[in-house]
């Protein structure tokens, strides 16, 4: 049982607390209502649903903050669909597919072939992945990206190595592989996207991708589940019931 303290205004006492209304918020709420338990509150510190998943208006068109691609279809292996995909089926969310393979790289000089050295960039990237699991096998100590990359031979230095570079780790992690922990970064991967088809789907829907959390929502819950402009500052444990 959870009981919730407005500023010392009110009290409000519900089954289950969940805080933030993000695609795990949602999921977790989701959960809890097919399992027979209706009596949960989603406390959100937003005015609206779906978390990371945002978007504004710009001239007129959608412009997405966050996620912006479905990553893949289904685990090739287990036939898994990714729930993302379920979703985006079920609430009709109009993507495209993204074509990978087809891709022109510039440089100073205009149009300039060197996708072979981005699909040499993205080896490496896997090399060093499948390295890390097995540094985590054998209990051996973390070490950053680029340290991994450069056992595998990769250190960049010419411009179109250093784009490829940037392609390959810096656009997906927001941040540069020295910078970045081999070890985590991998693990990551391998149960986030990696975990699914390599086919990406990008989202041209107006009404947002944020629109699968604020759709699925309404299937099982209603307005009074949802504190909205809420943001929980404590989190207080006792073994009062
Ligand atoms: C720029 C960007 C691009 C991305 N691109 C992709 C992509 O293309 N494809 C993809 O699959 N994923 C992408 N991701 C990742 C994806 O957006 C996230 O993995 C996902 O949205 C996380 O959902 P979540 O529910 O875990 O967290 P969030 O979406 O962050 O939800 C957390 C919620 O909790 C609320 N909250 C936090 N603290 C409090 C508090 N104290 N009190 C009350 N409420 C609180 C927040 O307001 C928020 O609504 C991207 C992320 C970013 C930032």
């Amino acid at each position: 049982m959870s009981f919730l303290n407005l500023c010392g205004t009110r009290i409000i006492r519900t089954k289950v607390a969940i805080l933030g209304s993000g695609m795990a918020g949602m999921a977790a709420a989701r959960t809890l209502s097919e399992n027979g338990i209706s009596d949960f509150l989603i406390i959100e510190a937003q005015s609206t649903l779906g978390g990371r998943m945002k978007e504004i208006k710009f001239g007129g068109y959608t412009i997405e903050l966050g996620p912006s691609w479905i990553q893949g279809i289904r685990n090739n292996e287990t036939g898994e669909e990714n729930p993302i995909w379920t979703l985006a089926n079920k609430h009709k969310l109009m993507n495209i597919y993204t074509d990978y393979d087809d891709l022109l790289t510039f440089d100073q000089n205009g149009f300039t072939n060197y996708s072979n050295i981005v699909n040499q960039a993205f080896d490496k990237f896997d090399q060093v992945v499948d390295d890390a699991a097995k540094r985590l096998a054998l209990g051996l100590e973390d070490l950053s990206f680029a340290q991994g990359l450069s056992l595998q031979g990769w250190i960049p230095q010419t411009p179109h190595e250093k784009v490829a570079d940037w392609w390959a780790f810096d656009f997906e992690y927001a941040d540069t592989p020295s910078a970045s922990s081999m070890i985590e970064t991998s693990m990551h991967t391998k149960t986030s996207y990696a975990r699914w088809s390599e086919d990406n789907h990008f989202v041209i829907d107006e009404r947002g991708y944020g629109t699968l959390v604020r759709e699925e929502a309404k299937t099982f819950t209603n307005e009074k589940n949802i504190l909205y402009n809420s943001t929980v500052t404590k989190v207080k444990y006792s073994n009062r019931l």
